[in-house]
């Protein structure tokens, strides 16, 4: 017992990094994934019933690797099965994350530390899962289908889209199931094997990003040292998620790996979770050029919520950035990517979404281009991305 308590601790430890506080991985948890808003929501009853009309769609949470029971409400964080039905949820991204780097930050990161390989370790994941990221994704993915396999329908994998169909026929006759897609941040989860992109495939994802923190050996991150461009691994794996079905994600890439991604895509990309440069200039935001190169492959930027992605963390700003987005490419290139659960602060949680709507009627945005920004280009890119059946 004090092993485990002391396993625990140093996890926490070594996921807050240069903090010099002693803490469990709940606490750690609860510290990460802060709010800066609370329920009760105060939204318009227009924002309400239009945001239960559409069922929005989020397309970036990374819940999974904190080890909470999705199934249940948490007092804490951003990201479970009753919030997102209380947000009128339709389909929710769930990603797994398998490396991050010590000291982690939007400007540089080298990829000599492996903070996830430290919680693995101690926290007790398979062995297997210490030794190979691909089985840290898959070990993350199964937290998911545990939790689809005890909601007893209320949470449905989408791998098809005959599946997203049926959820979306079910919803229309008034349920309230939750979609759920799995996704990676980063394929070094493939270690560097082609063929582990069909393990992840056969395990149910249908969407991942090229990098996360650092440079890969796939390509270059926005965040990186060298923040290069695709290596001939990285163009074979994008060619491999297009082939197979999977939707290829360039949130965190460097703007090399965004521009070449776009160029070679022959099926909609998506940025799952992100901001635009003319709202919150950062480095991994688009800029216009990027935003015109995204909607020529038919994709989607997810909007966020956080510092990173808005600089003010408003639903208004998110709005702003949306309709930044809709005025430079047009309504049909933008949907919503909240980070929810990634470590960041957040103006609020998945029960919270309507703010969001909101602040897009306040924007002048008609219901039907809520409709779109809310559900309607995710399931278009989804629509042509997933395998039939
Ligand atoms: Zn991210």
């Amino acid at each position: 017992m004090l092993k485990r308590v002391l396993f625990g601790t140093f996890a926490a430890l070594v996921l807050v990094g240069g903090l010099a506080y002693v803490m469990a991985p709940g606490i750690a948890d609860r510290m990460m994934n802060k709010r800066s808003g609370s329920p009760p929501w105060t939204v318009s009853a227009e924002a309400e019933s239009l945001t239960k009309a559409i069922g929005p769609i989020d397309l970036h949470n990374d819940v999974l690797l904190w080890g909470r029971d999705i199934t249940k409400k948490s007092d804490h964080g951003h990201v479970d099965l009753p919030r997102l039905q209380e947000g009128h949820f339709a389909l929710a991204v769930f990603s797994t994350v398998t490396k991050t780097p010590k000291g982690i930050n939007y400007i540089q990161n080298d990829s000599s530390t492996d903070q996830i390989k430290l919680l693995a370790q101690l926290s007790g994941w398979p062995a297997a899962a210490i030794t190979w990221r691909v089985r840290r994704a898959i070990f993350e993915a199964d937290r998911l289908h545990a939790a689809i396999a005890a909601s007893h329908g209320d949470l449905l994998l989408i791998t098809t889209r005959s599946r997203l169909d049926s959820l979306l026929a079910l919803r229309a006759r008034g349920s309230n199931s939750v979609g759920a897609l799995l996704s990676t941040e980063g394929l070094h989860a493939i270690d560097g094997q082609l063929a582990n992109l069909d393990t992840l495939f056969a395990h149910g994802f249908r969407a991942a990003g090229i990098t996360h923190f650092f440079d890969n050996d796939l390509g270059g991150s926005a965040h990186g040292v060298t923040k290069g461009g695709l290596t001939p691994l990285g163009r074979a794996t994008v060619q491999r998620m297009e082939q197979l079905g999977m939707v290829v994600d360039v949130a965190h890439g460097s703007p090399t790996v965004v521009s070449e991604v776009f160029a070679m895509a022959t099926k909609p990309v998506w940025v799952s979770h992100g901001g635009v440069q003319a709202v919150c200039p950062g480095p991994r935001n688009l800029t216009d050029d990027q935003l015109r190169a995204l909607a020529k492959t038919g994709g989607v930027i997810g909007i966020g919520y956080w510092d990173g992605a808005l600089c003010d963390p408003t639903p208004a700003n998110a709005a702003k950035a949306i309709r930044h987005v809709a005025n430079t490419v047009g309504v049909d290139y933008v949907a919503l990517g909240s980070d929810w659960d990634g470590a960041t602060t957040e103006p609020f949680d998945a029960s919270g979404i309507a703010l969001v709507t909101d602040a897009l009627l306040g924007q002048k945005f008609t219901p039907a281009e809520i409709a779109k920004i809310l559900n309607a280009n995710a399931v278009r890119v989804l629509r042509a991305v997933l395998p039939a059946r």
